[in-house]
């Protein structure tokens, strides 16, 4: 696929990219080189000037937009380096916005909404504001968000891009835990060392694939 932004800079040219399910892989590449843009085409947040996408074979050019809203909200997680919490709203409640379009009914969204506060370790933290939380936290609140519907797919942007190296190493953690349980994952990073550390690296230049390090034998098989 291809994007270009009006004013005519080609973001992403001629990529393509196939990303089994079950995978964790690093998208590198310096600023401007299309990370963004492609992680947001993926996760169908925007659309290719040209080309396709398509998630869990679905062409998602194909889905009239509440299928495409229905798709998203049930199947894609997204995390972002600057978090995007709404300051006027609890831990808790910030996680639960991560359910309003998925269709869960109210009286299911607390237990849910708990449950994965616990998987990133902020039970005892639901009722703090975001100004109340930590980088780190507010980053655990965030992927709560982002895994609370059990997504197929997170979508990660510079999700430590923001945090100290200690604290970028916690949320690595965690996000390498939500793939071992199964979530496949794409993470943008400048981070060098936690590119090293993923299966797999997908190397951008100038809107176009560089290097692929390519699937690992064992999620192929
Ligand atoms: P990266 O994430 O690697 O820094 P981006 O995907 O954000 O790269 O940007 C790729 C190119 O597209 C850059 O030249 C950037 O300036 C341009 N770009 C990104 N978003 C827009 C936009 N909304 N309108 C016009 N140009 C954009």
């Amino acid at each position: 696929m291809s994007k270009v932004y009006p004013g005519g800079v080609r973001a992403l040219d001629d990529v393509s990219l196939e990303i089994r399910r079950g995978e964790l892989l690093a998208v590198v590449g310096p600023s401007g080189s299309g990370k963004s843009t492609l992680l947001h085409v993926m996760g169908t947040l925007d659309r290719p000037t040209s080309g396709g996408v398509a998630v869990e074979g679905i062409d998602v050019a194909a889905l009239p937009d509440r299928g495409l809203s229905a798709l998203r909200a049930r199947r894609i997680g997204f995390v972002f380096q600057h978090f995007h919490l709404a300051g006027g709203l609890s831990a808790a409640e910030n996680v639960a916005t991560g359910l309003l379009y998925a269709g869960v009914p109210r009286r299911r969204r607390g237990p849910l909404v708990a449950e994965a506060l616990e998987r990133v370790g902020l039970g005892p933290r639901a009722a703090h504001r975001p100004y109340e939380l930590s980088g780190g936290e507010r980053q655990r609140v965030a992927i709560a968000r982002a895994l609370v519907n059990e997504p197929a797919i997170v979508l990660a942007d510079e999700p430590t891009g923001a945090l100290d190296t200690a604290t970028g190493r916690t949320i690595l953690g965690l996000l390498q835990d939500l793939n071992r349980a199964g979530t496949t994952i794409a993470v943008i990073t400048h981070d060098r060392d936690i590119a090293a550390a993923l299966p797999r690296r997908v190397e951008m230049v100038d809107g176009r694939v560089r290097l692929d390090s390519g699937t690992p034998q064992e999620v192929c098989g």
